[in-house]
């Protein structure tokens, strides 16, 4: 390597050090987020377990609401009942909770699936109103919000009167502008390509 490219290089690593740490310097407050993960793109509900793997290894409490339950048992889900860290007592590192009924993508029942949409999200006020949760994941919350299973006003609501150090993960598709603007981080997942097009069968550990 030519000693012209290796000052070039030390001199923009410098700099770019100098940027990060002059960003961090001025990230000072200490408080809970909202991280909305939207867009058509795979990778939305396995980010947000990403979050929750990480919040349960630093030995934090969390919760996690799932309003949509697809017709396959989730590696994710199975992992955290495997390890007994799932449950709905106050003594589990998880509460979780899933959607009774099951709205699913395949089919849905008005009557059958708003009593369940309510039980849900009585669950998830639960655990916006536990201050001993650091992190509370609502998968598919934009869904509830879309078909009008939940009201907005409600779930705006709720999210902003939670304790101050908790951070709620939103995920789902077409996201709400009023969810956009209460999020903290966004992240719309642009599906660039997605092998489901091409004919490819989802796979356990891969798709559920
Ligand atoms: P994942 O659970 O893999 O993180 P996701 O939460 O971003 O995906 P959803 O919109 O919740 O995606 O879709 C649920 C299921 O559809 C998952 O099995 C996921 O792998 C699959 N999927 C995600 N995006 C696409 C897509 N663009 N086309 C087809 N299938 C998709
Ligand atoms: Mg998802």
């Amino acid at each position: 390597m030519d000693e012209q490219f290796k000052q070039l290089h030390a001199g923009r690593m410098q700099e770019k050090k100098a940027q990060v740490l002059a960003a961090v310097e001025r990230a000072q407050t200490e408080r809970g987020i909202v991280v909305l993960l939207t867009g058509h793109g795979k990778g939305k509900t396995t980010s947000a377990f990403g979050m929750l793997y990480r919040a349960l290894g630093h030995g934090l409490r969390a919760g996690v609401v799932q309003f949509i339950k697809g017709t396959h048992a989730t590696g994710e889900i199975t992992f955290l009942h495997h390890l007994g860290l799932l449950g709905q007592g106050p003594a589990s590192q998880v509460q979780y909770h899933a959607m009774a009924t099951g709205c699913t993508w395949q089919r849905s029942d008005w009557d059958a699936d708003k009593p369940a949409a309510d039980i849900a999200w009585q669950a998830a006020q639960r655990m916006l109103c536990d201050d001993s949760l650091r992190l509370v994941v609502l998968d598919e919350l934009t869904f509830m919000l879309q078909y009008g299973y939940l009201q907005m006003e409600y779930v705006l609501q709720a999210i902003r009167n939670r304790p101050q150090g908790q951070t709620v993960v939103i995920t789902g598709r077409s996201a709400h502008a009023q969810l956009i603007a209460l999020a903290d981080t966004v992240s719309d997942i642009a599906e660039t390509k997605h092998a489901f097009k091409a004919g490819v069968k989802a796979q356990a550990g891969v798709d559920f």
